[in-house]
Order: structure tokens, then sequence, then C-alpha cells
């Protein structure tokens, strides 16, 4: 039995600092449940001297706990303990369910199992992957040898907590670093049990910290404090170039970035199976209602197969049903609150008056009272210049565009801000591996939509969609820098 009462769930109290819960005082802020609306609970914003307090602590704790120094195999062993932990523990599972979007049975069956097996991947790293020997004249012995940066700063969002988390923590501290991560305000609770559990787990105290506040605050101090040597952030484009420069201006540290996309699904006429097909392309942009970065929010379909495939979306979106997500039987996200179902509502308003039409969906699911649950929605009828064809919206819906001819079709899935993921479907492999070198995008899913539990594969997005790779050894190593060292014998 899943579904749980989550006025009964214990909140962990704030800030996690040096392997201890921490109140915090000063600016409280109001989290809300956004399958109800209802207040969850209440946190202090850490102001920048608990920021300072929280980023020493991990300074410290990396050099006297020895973390950075021990045999790697031995900060495997902790992380693959955390793993295990996390796979196991119920308030986990409850508390990502009670603050975020994510319904019981997702976080259980998917969520928790795919950020434990993500902790996994990089405690198997922790001893596979060295520097390098380097041809350099037969008189000397040139290497690179790689070393922990010392303290990670890393920032998320709130559409998925526990797995951003884990793809932030894992590399970071595999490769021997401390990490002080700030979880997005609107979901602040899941993280600290997850910080807790590694400490549990033999994780010295103070090598993972979790700081709250929202980001002009806290984000901003943890991005500029001296000691913070490198920043992973995973949000909005729009504050990936704020944390961009402030990094630049505050110690010229590196920064990888996992932004916004607006990623197509390209849909050829030799597609293959349509049901099968309309059910890759549901799953893309419905995905937690539409608010994944991923999410494949623009179908461009052959004209051949528009019609059959546009009648089987149709009927796909008319199943949907909103409930709470600490209902077992719910399998469907709210939006995160309420601004941002104001969001969806107003890029669908000005794409209507800009020529769309709504051939599903459009609106909320009635008497879900503050819980925004957003229908699934199809908007035909848009050019490339239509708001919702060119903005992210972050909600479940789709813009259908029509082409002929490839080229055409190839034209109209690049876009001209974002370059994170792209699906194609076709069964032509010519076709497939033409659209997979032309379009402009860090992924791209042929016959597929969305990640498989393959770790090696790395994520990350071209142009406004980010710098650098999350996953994948890529991300193992950007978390150590690279020492060049020259020895004449
Ligand atoms: P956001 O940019 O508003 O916030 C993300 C995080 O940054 C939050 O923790 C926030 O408090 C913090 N922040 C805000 N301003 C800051 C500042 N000036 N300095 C430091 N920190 C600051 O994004 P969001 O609304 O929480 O998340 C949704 C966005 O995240 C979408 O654009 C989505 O595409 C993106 N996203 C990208 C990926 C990816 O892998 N590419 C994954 C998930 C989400």
């Amino acid at each position: 039995m899943l579904s749980f009462d989550p006025d009964k769930i214990a909140l962990p109290a704030g800030h996690f600092i040096n392997g201890k819960h921490i109140r915090g005082q000063g600016e409280q802020l109001a989290v809300k449940r956004p399958s109800d609306g209802l207040l969850a609970g209440e946190l202090y914003q850490a102001d920048a001297a608990l920021v300072d307090e929280a980023v020493s602590v991990a300074d410290a704790a990396v050099r006297d706990s020895g973390w950075a120094s021990c045999p790697p195999r031995q900060r495997g062993a902790v992380l693959k303990r955390w793993a295990d932990m996390i796979e196991v523990d119920p308030l986990l599972a409850q508390l990502e369910s009670l603050g975020s979007t994510r319904p019981i049975y997702d976080v259980v069956n998917h969520e928790i199992p795919f950020t434990a097996d993500a902790i996994r991947f990089y405690a198997e790293c922790a001893d596979k992957y060295s520097g390098d020997v380097l041809p350099t004249r037969d008189v000397s012995l040139g290497m690179l040898v790689p070393e922990p940066y010392g303290v990670i700063g890393a920032i998320t969002p709130w559409n998925f907590p526990l797995s951003m988390a884990s793809w932030k923590c894992g590399p970071a501290l595999a490769a021997g670093n401390a990490v002080v991560l700030k979880p997005s305000e609107l979901t602040p609770f899941s993280t600290v049990r997850m910080a807790e559990l590694a400490v549990q787990a033999g994780l010295p105290a103070g090598v993972l910290n979790i700081i709250q506040g929202g980001g002009a605050v806290t984000g901003s101090a943890l991005v500029a404090h001296p000691l913070v040597r490198k920043v992973s952030f995973t949000g909005s484009t729009a504050t990936g170039a704020r944390i961009m420069s402030d990094a630049a201006f505050n110690g010229m540290k590196p920064v990888t970035l996992e932004l916004g996309g607006k990623s197509p699904q390209l849909v050829f006429d030799d597609c293959g199976d349509i049901t099968e097909v309309a059910g890759r392309i549901l799953r893309g942009f419905t995905a937690n209602g539409g608010q994944a970065c991923v999410a494949g929010t623009r179908l461009i379909v052959q004209r051949g197969v528009h019609d059959a495939l546009i009648g089987k979306l149709i009927e796909l979106c008319q199943g949907f049903r909103a409930g709470v997500t600490w209902d077992e039987s719910s399998r469907y996200a709210p939006m995160i609150d309420r601004r941002q179902a104001t969001k969806v509502a107003s890029v669908i308003n000005s794409a209507r008056q800009q020529g769309a039409e709504v051939l599903v969906g459009g609106q909320r699911f009635a008497d879900t009272g503050e819980g925004f649950f957003w229908q699934p929605t199809l908007l035909a009828g848009v050019a490339n210049d239509n708001p919702a064809v060119q903005e992210e919206i972050f909600g479940p819906v789709l813009t259908v565009q029509i082409f002929d001819e490839e080229a055409e079709g190839l034209a109209l899935a690049s876009h001209p801000t974002y370059g994170l993921c792209a699906g194609v479907h076709t069964k032509n492999i010519d076709r497939a591996l033409r659209a997979m070198r032309g379009i402009a995008a860090g992924t791209v899913w042929i016959n597929r939509y969305g990640r498989s539990g393959d770790f090696i594969i790395p994520t990350g997005g071209f142009h406004g969609s980010g710098i650098g790779k999350d996953l994948g050894r890529q991300a193992f190593e950007a978390c150590q820098r690279y020492k060049s060292v020259l020895i004449d014998f």
C-alpha cells in the first residue's frame, strides 16, 4: 500500500549542515503542496552568513575527514551503501511525493530506483577513471593528474528533486569533493532526508550539506562564495546565464549548466506503428505534467501520417485524470504552483490570439481546488514564430506543425534558442541518421523518447540549453581538475 496521509508526515527541519539539522532564523518561506496548494511547511532562508558556515564546514570536512584522500574504492563503498538506503527508505519516497509534483507510484517505481542507481553508477566510477601519461621527450615524464576541486556548489530545480540531487552529488562525491547543495525553495524537504541517509551510510559529516532558500539570497551567496570552486546548476536558461556571470565575476569558477529545452518530435510517414509512436509522443510531453527539461513539446509530423497520429493522440489525451500525488492510483502530475499554471494558461492564450487551434485540453481539470492539474493540450495551426512554439512552457502542451519534405521537417526541428533533445521517428535508417546529424541538440533519440536507465549516456544541451554534461563519465570527469606534471630525469 503506497497511499499515505500527507498530514501525518514529519518534515525534516530546515538546513542540514555538518551532519545536523539546523532550523535557522531570519526570513521564513512558505512551502505549499502542489497537489492541493495547502501549506506543507516553512523554512528559514539561509542568508550569506549561514551559506558561509555551510561552505566553511564542507571545506574543512573534505580535508580533515580524509574523504578526498582515502582509497577511491572506500568512497565507492560508502556511496553504494547510501544508494541501498535511499532505495528502501519509505519516508524519503513520501517526502518527495508530498512536496513535489511526483505521484507516489512514480516515485517508488521510477524516481527512487533511478536516483539510487545514478549514485551506484558514480560509486563504480570512483576507482575507474585515471589521468594520463603524455607523450613527451624521452628524458621527461609528462602526466595529467586529476584532483578534486574541494567544495562544489550544486543548485537544483523543483521538477525532479531527488534524481537531480543524485546527478549532482554522485559524481562530485565519488571524485572526492564536498558538496553544498541548494534545492529549489519549492521542494526543499526530500533532499534533506537524502543527505541525512548519506551520513547514516558513512559519509563523513560536513561532506554533504543542504542549505535552503531562494535563488536571489541563498543561491547567489553560494555561487559567489570564494571557497566554492565549481558550480553545477540545473534550472532555467535565464538563471543559468545569471549564474555563469556571477561565477565569472566571483573567482572565475567553472560551471556546468543544464538548462531549458523546447524539444522537437519529428515523425516521418515511415514511422511504423502509429499507436506505438503516439504513446511515445504522449509520454514525451505529459511526463511530470510536461515539467521536464527534456519534454518533447513540438510535434513536427509528415503529412501522410498526420491525421492518424493526431486522432490517436487526442484519444489518449482524453484518458487522463487528476489525483493527489499521495494516492497510489494517481499517475499524472499537477503543476508545481499557481504561478506555473498561470504561465501555461497565458502562453496558450497568446498562442490562440496568434491563430492556434486547441484540438484537445486547453484548460485545467475541474474540481481540483488549489491543485493545478492541467489537461494534456494539443495546439494546431501554429506558425514557427508562435509563442507556444518558441517558449519553454513547462506544462503538458504539444504544438503540431506539418511538413512535406524531409528538409522542411529538419529545418522546423532546429530551435533558435534551445538544443536539448530531439526525437526522430522513422524506420528508414538513412533518414534517421541524416536527422541525427542535421538537428542541433545534445541528445537525439531515434524511435524512442526519453531516458533509459543507462547512466553511461550523458545529458546536456547545445546553445541556450546549457554547457557541459550531467550523467556519463563526463560528469565524473567534470568534477575533477587536471594538473599537468613534467618530470625531467
Ligand atoms: P529556476 O532557474 O527558476 O531555478 C532553479 C534553481 O536555481 C532553484 O534552486 C532556484 O532557487 C535557483 N536560483 C534562482 N535564481 C538564482 C540565482 N540568481 N543564483 C543562484 N541560484 C538561483 O528553474 P526552475 O523553475 O526551478 O526549474 C525549471 C527549469 O529547469 C526549466 O527551465 C527546465 O527546463 C530546467 N531543467 C533543466 C534540466 C536539464 O537537465 N537540462 C533538468 C531539469 C530542469
